[in-house]
């Protein structure tokens, strides 16, 4: 420890795409930003399939689009699934209807190790500052507030570093979320486990889909399969929890085990050799992931992305969770920062729409797997509420994309604004439609009003970040909560 207290606006712990992208967010407002990383970056991780919502609305926020635009992430179109009772593939697209301009209907498939590079690295940009090879080990208290935490650097040394807000963005694997009290309730619903690994030389699926995620049920679980670059793959089992043996012992062997199970999988890597060596080198596995802390937040600490809550790898929503609870809780420190709103305020609206997007890809996910052993689902619904041809499940994903989508089909500065507020108008009342078949019941996906909720703000969000200017007034999305500010980087108080 040194003399003299350091002294900063915020810490976060943690430099993965939660934690560089609130630090960004929020030393954009002028406020000192310290990122605390255990690791060297570039550094591995899970996650490589990514959401048009990050890439097109959070990063377009940060001002980092355009970096990643560059970077040569391979485009994903939408996803490929041999899934459900349906024996053929079937494809979705972000954006299957033809009206909506290519621009930003992709995510990309990335390697984590540079695309968390390139968003840290932007944080830094914005100003904020980082150290590397630094643990956190605890937080620093001062009656019922965080104060600050503790870390041990590379050399083993002891430090201390004060803040107004800590923000926990450690990812699952540490242990600060204990420090904001509640507990980590584990899913009793996900409780698959994940072996992975990674080959060059894999097929690809025809153009255009090439860049898709590729997802195939089989008897034990499901396969993802994701195309880095054009020769390299991301290959992962994911097993439901009676057939945990199946990845116990020799991970090699139970990972061709697993591929001799599954048919689409085999075929494609039937040219394929396993990388052996780098960061591509080892087979890993995970567990324990599908949980979500009882509290988000206390008096000067937050939980944001996998700290807080995961759901499942099916569908790629945890960098999308990341990025969005990031966004949410910048606003909420930003506006307490400037005291415009009350911090109990800004933290139960960032705890409550942070949760309610959780739940919405929860309750969804659940009814993706109940699609896998029944056809009779989810998708029946959607295919029948919108009344279009394709199938069921291009039905569902055609107006979930297209509300993406169709917020991007705007190509000129002088009427955007004007067509945004007509797509919005549209949007809602498909949302509406959709929420009740011919008879007028509610259908089981939309019947949660978060879900509608939910993709409301998703469209404001992207729309905010594409446009940049002013959208008109916004409505609370609680009865008595806050609404955003045109720029949507901070909470403002709700119409009186
Ligand atoms: P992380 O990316 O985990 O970053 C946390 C950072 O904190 C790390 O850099 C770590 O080194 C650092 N850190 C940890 N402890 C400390 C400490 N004590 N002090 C300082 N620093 C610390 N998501 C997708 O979007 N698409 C997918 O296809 C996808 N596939 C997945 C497959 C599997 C099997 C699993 C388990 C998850 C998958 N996810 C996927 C989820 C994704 O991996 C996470 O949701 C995402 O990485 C969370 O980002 P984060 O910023 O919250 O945390």
């Amino acid at each position: 420890s040194s003399e003299g207290r350091e002294q900063y606006d915020v810490v976060v712990v943690g430099g993965g795409p939660g934690g560089s992208t609130l630090a960004a967010l929020v030393a954009m407002r002028g406020h000192r930003v310290l990122i605390l990383e255990k690791e060297t970056f570039p550094r591995y991780q899970i996650g490589e399939s990514l959401l048009p919502s990050t890439i097109h609305g959070v990063c377009r926020m940060t001002g980092v689009a355009e970096k990643l635009a560059a970077a040569g992430f391979t485009p994903k179109k939408g996803g490929t699934f041999r899934w459900g009772a349906n024996a053929e593939p079937w494809t979705f697209s972000f954006s299957v209807s033809p009206k909506i301009a290519g621009a930003t209907s992709h995510a990309f498939q990335v390697e984590r190790s540079k695309f968390d590079n390139i968003l840290l690295e932007h944080a830094v940009e914005k100003g904020a500052e980082v150290r590397f090879r630094v643990s956190v080990t605890d937080v620093i208290e001062d009656a019922e507030r965080v104060t600050g935490v503790r870390y041990t650097d590379a050399d083993g040394t002891e430090h201390e570093v004060h803040a107004t807000y800590v923000v926990d963005a450690s990812g699952n694997g540490s242990r600060l979320h204990k420090r904001v009290g509640g507990t980590r309730e584990y899913s009793q619903f996900f409780r698959s486990l994940a072996l992975f690994g990674y080959f060059e030389g894999g097929k690809r699926l025809p153009a255009p889909n090439s860049g898709n995620i590729l997802s195939v049920a089989f008897e034990s679980g499901w396969f993802w399969y994701i195309p880095l670059t054009p020769d390299l793959t991301s290959v992962g089992a994911v097993v439901r929890r009676e057939n945990a043996d199946k990845i116990q012992g020799d991970p090699e062997r139970a990972l061709l085990a697993l591929i001799d199970e599954c048919p689409l999988i085999k075929e494609y890597l039937s040219d394929a050799t396993r990388v052996t060596e780098g960061q591509y080198g080892q087979l890993r596995v995970r567990k324990d992931y599908s949980y979500h802390q009882t509290n988000f937040w206390r008096p000067g600490l937050v939980l944001i992305g996998d700290a807080a809550c995961f759901v499942d790898p099916v569908f790629s929503s945890g960098v999308h969770l990341a990025t969005y609870s990031a966004l949410l809780a910048a606003r909420s420190i930003s506006s307490s920062l400037a005291g415009i709103v009350s911090e109990e305020a800004a933290f139960t609206e960032f705890e409550a729409r942070y949760r309610r997007e959780y739940g919405v890809f929860y309750e969804f996910l659940m009814s993706f797997y109940d699609m896998h052993v029944d056809e009779d689902s989810y998708f029946w619904s959607a295919k029948k509420v919108t009344r279009n041809q394709h199938t069921e499940l291009e039905s569902f994903v055609e107006l979930v994309a297209g509300v993406s989508s169709s917020e991007f089909d705007l190509d000129g500065a002088e009427s955007a604004a004007l067509r945004m507020k007509s797509k919005s108008a549209e949007f809602v009342s498909a949302i509406d439609e959709m929420s009740a078949d011919a008879d007028g019941n509610m259908t089981p996906l939309f019947r949660s009003s978060a879900v509608r909720q939910a993709m409301q703000e998703g469209a404001q969000v992207q729309s905010r970040a594409f446009l940049g200017e002013d959208l008109g007034p916004d409505v609370p999305m609680f009865p008595g909560g806050l609404i955003t500010s045109d720029d949507g980087m901070l909470w403002q108080p709700g119409p009186a």
